[in-house]
């Protein structure tokens, strides 16, 4: 664990210094889990952002996307639930005076259980060698049963206290399992309370009740009540979708894990309008459609897990999350969620006005039903960064530090370095990228020995290098370093456009979707 929180560390510090996050207003001493995205972090995210709307919105005929507003008419958040119920459970420690989340305590205690669990399945395996059989073994040893049955009673309790809203109990079961502050490593919590996650502010001049609007503390909303307005002008036919990338607010109670947890924060969610009764085929068809679209960046498939939600939020008859295995360990990365027909009903009711789709095939009117997918950007980008940054140890002893950046993503898609100033170099190697620029982000750097211009390459990503010499006067080739191999090969440089494109382009990570 030690390790993996000096890898978050190191992830922090070179995200820094190589201009990918910054705390905001750094000058001023930073403001709590608010970050800036820097000049190679924005590129970053906008990549991201790219892969996700081109393979919901290009991919997907039945998918159009749009862009609401953050503010929306407060009776919006009144009739989605989250006026009364977007609440955290939170509970703090006395001695330390730390603040927590109550529900992620108890999930913490649980996820210490599994890890025991999968520790024993090691020590099997070990011990039987080729003959090991994982299944049997998990249904059957007496210690995974146990870890098991106890796992299923406390998720069976914090469900039940939580869904009844039953504050005193959440804290008993704490109390029962011995949870302690991490810090003071003490039991000495205070009452559960409840807290609404809502930013407010007010609408124009006028204080008090009446104006209070609430910054978006998600984005469905916006699709929500947009809903009749994208089916009708864009003649849509269920089933369909409607995208949507942008911000979002939550007053976070506990916010310390860099952009995992932050308070502005940025999501790309669709939503999917599905026949009645139809909903949980589409639910099955979104997780494995997102399965794809993680594994399609290659970051490795134990990196991912699905896990049920164990308490359904008010509007769900099906949730599920795809956890990503980050510094800090498995955490939610994404969100599938069947929200059934809750927030259009709910609409309809508080605004009068009918949210309905007439079914040209079953010649009946219904309010559709709704499958949300609903993931972080920054999350998504703190996932992309954190498995991609290695300290290798290079056969010559020396050490680097590189980014394996799916290559669609990273920044800078090639870097063009002419081996000395003069002799006119430096002038062919900007001819080169002046061919290059229309389709690629592409970096000149002329400053250092090649070797320390290839190491700041690898500190930020680039997949490939260009090197211009002598002879790339003479007969128009050039070498192309591989960042991940660090392979030099010579080519053409009539074939360097066609390289980059095949290697480095979206369309080469959206075609794994297929
Ligand atoms: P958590 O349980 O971690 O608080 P959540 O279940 O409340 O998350 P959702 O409401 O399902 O999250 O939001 C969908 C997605 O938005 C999450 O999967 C996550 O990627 C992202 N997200 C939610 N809250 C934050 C936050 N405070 N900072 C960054 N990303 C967030």
């Amino acid at each position: 664990m030690e390790q993996r929180e000096d890898n978050l560390k190191d992830v922090i510090s070179h995200a820094k210094e190589y201009g990918f996050v910054f705390p905001s207003s750094e000058i001023y001493d930073g403001l709590a889990a608010i970050y800036d995205y820097g000049q190679l972090g924005s590129e970053l995210k906008n990549n991201l952002k790219t892969y996700w709307w081109k393979s919901m919105v290009q991919m997907h005929e039945n998918i159009v996307g749009i862009d609401s507003a953050i503010f929306m008419h407060p009776t919006t958040w009144k009739a989605s639930g989250h006026v009364d119920a977007f609440n955290d459970p939170l509970i703090d420690n006395k001695d330390s005076k730390k603040r927590y989340r109550a529900d992620v305590l108890i999930e913490e205690h649980i996820e210490k259980i599994r890890q025991k669990t999968e520790k024993e399945v090691e020590k099997g395996k070990k011990k039987f060698g080729e003959s090991f059989d994982e299944a049997q073994f998990r249904a059957t040893n007496p210690n995974v049963l146990r870890n098991e049955e106890k796992i299923r009673s406390i998720e069976d309790r914090m469900r039940e206290t939580l869904e009844n809203n039953d504050l005193e109990g959440v804290r008993q079961l704490i109390v029962d399992l011995e949870i302690v502050c991490p810090v003071s490593g003490s039991k000495n919590w205070t009452e559960v309370r409840q807290f609404n996650l809502m930013f407010s502010t007010e609408l124009g001049s006028v204080a008090g009740d009446a104006s209070k609007i609430y910054l978006r503390p998600e984005t469905a909303q916006g699709i929500f009540v947009n809903y009749l307005n994208v089916q009708k002008s864009g003649r849509m036919k269920i089933p369909f979708g409607i995208a949507q990338i942008g911000k979002a607010f939550r007053n976070e109670i506990v916010a310390r894990q860099f952009i995992f947890r932050m308070r502005e924060f940025e999501q790309m969610e669709m939503q999917f309008f599905v026949r009645p009764g139809e909903e949980m085929k589409w639910y099955e068809y979104w997780k494995e459609t997102r399965r794809k679209w993680h594994g399609a960046l290659g970051l490795g498939a134990s990196k991912y897990r699905f896990h049920d939600h164990i308490k359904l939020a008010h509007y769900a008859n099906a949730a599920c999350d795809i956890e990503f295995d980050f510094p800090m360990g498995f955490k939610e990365l994404e969100g599938i969620h069947s929200r059934t027909d809750f927030d259009l009903k709910q609409h309809e009711q508080y605004s009068g006005k009918k949210l309905q789709y007439f079914d040209p095939e079953l010649n009946e009117s219904y309010v559709p039903y709704v499958v949300e997918t609903s993931v972080g950007l920054d999350r998504m980008f703190l996932s992309v960064l954190s498995a991609s940054y290695q300290n290798e140890k290079l056969e010559d002893g020396t050490e680097r530090v590189v980014l394996k950046l799916p290559a669609p993503l990273a920044p800078y898609k090639v870097a063009v370095l002419p081996l000395t100033k003069k002799d006119g170099l430096p002038e062919k190697a900007r001819e080169i990228i002046d061919g290059l620029k229309f389709d690629f982000l592409c970096q000149y750097d002329e400053k250092d020995s090649i070797g320390k211009r290839y190491r700041r390459q690898d500190a930020i990503g680039t997949p490939f290098s260009v090197t211009v010499d002598h002879q790339t006067l003479e007969d128009n080739t050039v070498t192309v370093r591989d960042r991940d191999t660090m392979e030099q090969e010579r080519i053409s440089l009539d074939d360097l456009h066609t390289l980059l494109a095949r290697r480095t382009s979206m369309t080469t990570l959206l075609k794994q979707l297929k």
